[in-house]
Order: C-alpha cells, then structure tokens, then sequence
C-alpha cells in the first residue's frame, strides 16, 4: 500500500511563495474534499431538514432545506418552491440533484508567458440544485440504514417523495414520507 497515492494535500505556506491559481484551487478542493469525506460517511445520503413536499392543487411545493448526495455534497435550497405535477401516469419519484454553474464572467489578463488564455473566465461558481421526476428511485440499489442511504461516492439523485396519481388525483406515499423523515436530524430553528 502506497501512503503517498491518492488521499489529501494541502498548501505548505512559507514567505515568498509565488502563488497561482492553482494554489487557490488546491486550498479549496482541500477543505471542499475533506467536508464531502465527512458527510458521505457520518450522514449517509439524506434530507437533513426541509424539503417537505406538499399538494396543492395542481401544483407541488418544496420546502427550503438541506438533503446530502451520494458524494456528501450538500444540497442546499434557501426558499420555497413549486413544480410542475409528473406528466405520466401512475408512480413517480420527485428527485433532488447537486448543480453548480459559473457566473460572473471576466476578462482573462494576457500573461506573456501563458499566451493560450484568452477570452472571459467565470469569476465565481452558483451551488444549486435540480428537482426532477423519475420512475423509480435512483437510490434503490443502495441500502437503507438509520434514516440514510449509504453513500457510493457517485453523482446520484436524491429523491423527495414518491407520488402517485390515481385517477387524475396525485397522492403523497406515506409510507416513504415517513423513511424521509426518518433522516431529518437537524436542530436548526428555521426548518423542522
Ligand atoms: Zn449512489
Ligand atoms: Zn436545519
């Protein structure tokens, strides 16, 4: 076994240290890397809180909160917000997904020694998040322990709530509403 293969390196600082992108990149990925590590295997795949799922009417409404994927990337959704009902017939599973996307495009200085750059970079990177429908759940082959999915390392959805629609009508499972909120351990005040 090779301790130097794979696992975490972290910036060594010392005065005069000619400092890159690169570096900065490596002082995130570091702490980013660490914190996925630790939610992946303390937390499992979960809503932490939120993101309780309602029908009103015609439409569906999610709650703000926080759910953890497969990776133990947090899934962070600030506000309330509304979906469309699934188009077909029958069971649906309302998913959740990590999403990120530069913003805040800039102009790339010209650096004489590096003259392939040019043109705009994005200056920061948007964490968001993707509701969808599947028909069934993408986690399915995981196994299911104290309110979490355990996690694979891979980018897999997350789901909300299974629905079903019965005769024009769409219904929430509450059978798999209550494993949900089996994994919503969190003490925050804001959301339950
Ligand atoms: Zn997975
Ligand atoms: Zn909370």
């Amino acid at each position: 076994m090779d301790d130097r293969a794979g696992g975490f390196s972290r910036n060594h600082y010392f005065n005069g240290k000619m400092l890159a992108a690169k570096d900065f990149q490596a002082e995130q990925e570091y702490h980013i890397g660490k914190r996925r590590l630790l939610n992946r295997c303390l937390f499992g795949s979960r809503v932490v809180c939120g993101l309780t799922v309602k029908i009103n009417g015609s439409s569906i409404f999610v709650d703000g909160g926080l759910a953890l994927d497969c990776c133990g990337r947090e899934i962070y959704v600030p506000s309330s917000g509304r979906i469309a009902l699934p188009k077909r017939r029958g069971s649906s599973f309302l998913t959740i997904s990590y999403r990120e996307f530069g913003t805040d495009p800039l102009p790339i200085p010209m650096f004489p020694e590096d003259p392939q750059q040019e043109g705009f970079e994005h200056s920061r990177i948007r964490e968001s998040f993707k509701l969808g429908w599947g028909t069934e759940n993408p986690l399915k082959e995981h196994e299911w322990r104290d309110g979490a999915w355990v996690t694979c390392g891979k980018s897999h959805p997350l789901v909300l709530a299974q629905i079903a629609s019965k005769q024009g009508r769409f219904i929430i499972n509450k059978t798999f509403a209550k494993k949900i909120d089996a994994g919503r351990t969190c003490w925050c005040k804001e959301k339950g």
